[in-house]
């Protein structure tokens, strides 16, 4: 109640700065995030069915893929986009976690303990708080965890248009974007604006029903005609010179091998010993009952099953590897996270880790049922790779670049906003910079922005302290 108090007056100091706040000086940004839409899987659909991305392209810059963080998963990656970071120093590991000091997990948004705050303890600024905090307009649509509090700061978002994972349904992203463009056109002239769009049409597809099938014809097709519409709302409303649009994807999804799932219980001769394993498919976590890390690491290790199928696969490598964690390879940026198990199996792309009688999360045990494709395995397969493409002022048209990392976004949207991040991200412009219009490396705060950013800091602060009063 008294949290729900401290941000209501929050919100009313940032109207009041809405409305006080100097003339705009530059560009808009709308981002569309299309959940699971592989590059591999863009490059083979039908052109019928490409047309708004073609416009978008014939206009902009396309990068030939866009590369997701390890592991290939939608929390993960997500947080990466918004923090510009690797998983180890945003600490989202993978879609399923387990907290050993207080003993509860975190299922994707689809669990009673996932809003504890111990899942975002030290977890860097997002995205929509620095731009929040610069003063710009910020709106989000199903756009994972952007309506939660951070720090002094929550973007309204109406409860039908957060992310849950628990509505399976495709959201609408269309009947939004009258009113979407609508708006930016009116604050113009006032104030900068930040739209955050997911549409999760071709995931939710392709899990279902997997790629041959009509049902991902259509979501493909609905993908395309919502950037064709995005591109029409805005010459309509006259804002192809102040705002752009990025398209891009968290990682591709491919299919799991019927004949490549093995069963963890094969490789353990008493399965007392494990306390639990968390995530399945492509990398799963293991944590075994205290005292017992070595043997079961030597069990697994030394496991028949996923050694080299004979002689066709002997120049590959095993179909599982296995980890302890802090033997992880340093090249995953993954392991100097908290919630990661004593000991991790990573599978090959395309086969799968399956526990038939191991506890788990309830959620886990319900999710991987059925499933035609999966991600989660190396961020460097060419199945996993995301796309991206943008168009806009800040962006050349009709260039293309070899590819883009997901960590590079975050530093990318705030150069085109003009904002700077209290954080260094690990990602950076230089993928990106050969395509970018003139100008970009000056895109630093100018003495505008400053004045504009202190004396909305100076707003914040004041609630801030009341916040914290509250709590
Ligand atoms: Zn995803």
């Amino acid at each position: 109640m008294l949290r729900a108090l401290a941000f209501t007056v929050l919100s009313i100091s940032l109207v009041v700065g809405e409305n006080s706040s100097p003339p705009a000086k530059g560009q808009n940004v709308v981002i569309l995030l299309i959940d699971g839409y592989g590059a591999e899987l863009f490059n083979r659909t039908n052109s019928a069915i490409r047309v708004g991305a073609e416009a978008l392209l014939t206009n902009g810059v396309k990068a030939g893929y866009l590369r997701p963080v390890f592991p290939t998963l939608t929390y993960p990656n997500w947080f990466s986009l918004a923090t510009g970071l690797y998983v180890e120093s945003h600490n989202f590991t993978s879609d399923y976690m387990y907290d050993e000091e207080h003993n509860i997990y975190f299922e994707r948004d689809e669990g009673p303990n996932d809003t504890n705050h111990i899942w975002w303890e030290g977890l860097p600024d997002p995205l929509w708080y620095t731009v929040g905090k610069a003063n710009i307009d910020v709106h989000c649509y199903w756009f994972g965890s952007c309506h939660r509090p951070h720090r002094d700061l929550i973007v309204q978002v109406p409860k039908p248009r957060r992310h849950n994972f628990k509505n399976h349904d495709v959201v609408n992203v269309f009947n939004h974007l009258e009113g979407i463009f609508k708006h930016v056109k009116k604050y113009q002239q006032y104030k900068q604006q930040l739209v955050l769009l997911r549409y999760n049409g071709i995931a939710n597809a392709l899990r279902q029903f997997g790629e041959e099938s009509d049902a991902i014809n259509d979501a493909l097709s609905n993908a395309d005609v919502l950037i064709r519409d995005i591109q029409e709302k805005m010459t309509q409303h006259e804002l192809l010179d102040s705002t752009n649009l990025i398209v891009l994807s968290d990682h591709g999804l491919m299919e799991i091998y019927e004949d490549e799932k093995y069963y963890i219980e094969d490789c353990i001769s008493d399965l007392s010993l494990i306390q639990r394993v968390v995530n399945s498919l492509s990398i799963m976590m293991v944590y075994p009952v205290e005292g017992n890390t070595d043997r079961i690491f030597f069990e697994l290790k030394s496991c028949d099953q996923w050694l080299a199928l004979g002689d066709y696969d002997s120049e590959e490598s095993p179909v599982v590897q296995i980890y302890r964690k802090e033997e992880l390879p340093d090249t995953l940026y993954w392991k100097h996270s908290r919630n990661i198990g004593p000991i991790v199996l990573i599978a090959r792309p395309g086969a799968a880790i399956i526990s038939r009688d191991l506890p788990t999360n309830e959620v886990l045990e319900t999710h991987y049922r059925d499933l035609h494709v999966h991600s989660g395995w190396d961020n460097h397969n060419p199945e996993m790779q995301g796309i991206f493409m943008a168009r806009g002022p800040a962006f050349k048209p009709n260039e293309e670049i070899p590819s883009i990392s997901i960590i590079d976004i975050q530093p990318l949207v705030l150069n085109i906003l003009d904002i700077e991040s209290k954080h260094t991200a690990n990602g950076s412009l230089e993928n990106i910079q050969g395509v970018l219009t003139a100008g970009w490396e000056d895109r630093t705060a100018t003495d505008d922005a400053s004045t504009t950013s202190f004396l909305t800091a100076a707003c914040l602060t004041v609630v801030g302290t009341l916040v914290r009063h509250l709590m």
